[in-house]
Parts: structure tokens; sequence; C-alpha cells
């Protein structure tokens, strides 16, 4: 069994148009947990969180999860120390799942999206985002704001369909002015990392259903009553972070400052594989979990464990993830 479902995490998405005689380990996986009861199935049901934040409503939304190998994950250190780190926190040491949750907030005025989750269109294993937004009464129509907190694919894939539709029809979409400025000139092609190149069309081709309806914002925008940017630059040049505030409390937007915790706030100084900068993206990571640590200020990291909300805790050299309790 464990052989069969790594086949199917790792199949190709498109559907074989000729199914050999004898049927690849992934198609007979998929149809023996078709046939299988509902409760030894492995799949979970983590839709939504919701939670108060004032007099707004918040709710994070699983979109599902990409899995690749630990190899190659970090940039400047050893493979066996990555392992170290995962284990402490009782994870998988030969792969590693990054999970995807998108935030919407729900003011008296209208309803805002955060980032806007694969779209079903990079991972076998993501794609959840429209039935849980449905499961938790979110209507995409319904979304007046989108806001991109960096250009990343797994960040706007979601914004079209793979035909190109805009999945927010009635939506402004906010991005930020340094992250547009750069993924829009392919005078930057050459300086950018040779795995974020594939960025500059994919921008193109995501924004192009909102190009009427584009709204740049620098850093410090108020982008509606409460929510405002925060530069946050090194995992992508324009990378921002997203306070929302009502009613004295507050809540900070993390996006990938941090990928997941366990490892990356355990260990603020190593270098992801999916920063732009690292150098500037640790130092970044280390501002900011301090300051979060220090105003006990509750976050949201698009890469943590669903439900993604937590505090952020100093402890030794890094920094600890408390998830929210489930009340
Ligand atoms: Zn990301």
């Amino acid at each position: 069994m464990p052989i069969a479902r790594r086949t199917a995490l790792t199949a190709p998405m498109a559907a074989p148009l000729i199914v050999p005689l004898a049927a690849p380990p992934a198609l007979l996986a998929r149809k023996a947990a078709a046939q299988a009861p509902a409760s030894s199935r492995l799949a979970q049901a983590p839709g939504y969180y919701r939670f108060k934040l004032g007099s707004l409503t918040v709710t994070t939304v699983f979109d599902g999860y990409n899995r690749r190998q630990v190899q190659g994950l970090v940039r400047n250190a050893p493979l066996e120390e990555v392992q170290g780190v995962l284990a402490e926190s009782f994870l998988p040491t030969a792969t590693y799942d990054g999970p995807y949750t998108v935030t919407f907030v729900e003011t008296r005025r209208q309803l805002i999206a955060f980032d806007a989750g694969t779209g079903g269109q990079m991972a076998p294993t993501a794609g959840l985002l429209a039935q849980n937004m449905a499961a938790a009464g979110l209507d995409p129509a319904r979304v007046g704001l989108v806001v991109i907190t960096h250009c990343h694919q797994d960040h706007i894939h979601g914004l079209t369909t793979r035909e190109g539709e805009a999945v927010f029809p009635q939506a402004e979409v906010a991005v930020p002015d340094a992250e547009w400025a750069w993924w829009s000139d392919p005078g930057n092609e050459s300086r950018s990392p040779e795995g974020q190149r594939v960025n500059f069309a994919n921008v193109a081709r995501r924004f192009a259903p909102y190009r009427s309806r584009l709204r740049r914002f620098a850093p410090g925008a108020e982008l509606a009553p409460g929510l405002r940017a925060v530069a946050a630059p090194g995992h992508s040049p324009g990378h921002s972070l997203m306070q929302v505030e009502d009613d004295g409390q507050t809540l900070l937007l993390l996006a990938d400052t941090t990928h997941r915790p366990e490892l990356f706030a355990r260990r603020p100084d190593l270098h992801s594989i999916f920063d732009f900068d690292p150098e500037a993206a640790a130092a970044t990571r280390r501002r900011v979990l301090d300051q979060v640590a220090t105003d006990r200020i509750r976050v949201i990291g698009y890469h943590f464990p669903f439900p993604a909300v937590g505090h952020i805790a100093r402890d030794g050299q890094g920094y600890r993830y408390h998830p929210q309790e489930w009340a």
C-alpha cells in the first residue's frame, strides 16, 4: 500500500488517454480507495476553520498540500541536520508536505481573500479550495477583493481556471507594487533565480482577466479599513504581510515569511529553496518572528499545518509555533 500510494501522489495530473492492459499502481490505488468503506479511507475532511477578530469573521480554508523530497529543500545545511530538526517535531524525514491555506476576512462591507490557492493546477494532492469554500458558505462571486501577498505560483494559480477565466468574477485584485514591478518586467528574468523564472509568464497569464480591476499597493498602504500591508522582502522581491485589526485585536498574515514552522521557525537562518533572496528572507524572518513573539500577535501562515492559526514563541536560538486552540 505505501508504494502504491506514493506512486499515486507523483502520478501526472492528466489521466492517460489510453489505459494500458495492466493498470498502473496509481489507478489500482484509486480504484481500491473508491471501493474501500468510508472509515478506512485515508482522506481527511479538514475544510475550514472560523473565528472572530473583533467584529470581523476570519475563515481559514484548506487547499491541500504538495509533497516533495526533503533532499534539496534547504540550501545551507546538510541533509542530516535538516532531518534532525524535522524529527524533533515528529515529521517524516524523507518527504516534506507543504500545506496551502487561504484566509478569508468578512468585514461589514465585503469579503476579502488573501491569496488564491493552487486552483487545482499544481499537485494532485491540492486543489480543495473550491469545495472547502462551498462547505464554509463562501461564494467566489461574493469576494470583493483578493489581496496577493506575492506572485509565486501556489499563491496565484487559483486566480484563474485552466482555461484562463477569472475564478473571482467580481473581485478587485491587489498586488504589492514591488512584486508587480519585478515580475511584469522581462528584463528581470536573467536576474531571477532559475527556478523562479516561470513566474514571469505565469503572472501575465493569471492576472490577465483582472487587468481592469488591478490595484497596486505600497508598503504601509491601507487596503481596507483595519487592513494594512507590511513589507517583508526576501522570499520574493515584494513579499508582503497583511495586518488585520479590529476592536483592539490584531492578526498578522505571515504569508511565506516562514515555510513550515516546525523547520524554518525552529531554524530561521535556514535558506529554503523557495526563497528568492535567501539572506534577505532569513533577516526578514528573524525580524518578523521576533516581533510577533514579543507582541504576542496572533498569526496565520500560508504553509502552516491546518488550520494555520496560532502564536509564535521564542525557543532557544529560534522560535516555536503554538497552534490556536479549537474552541
Ligand atoms: Zn508559498
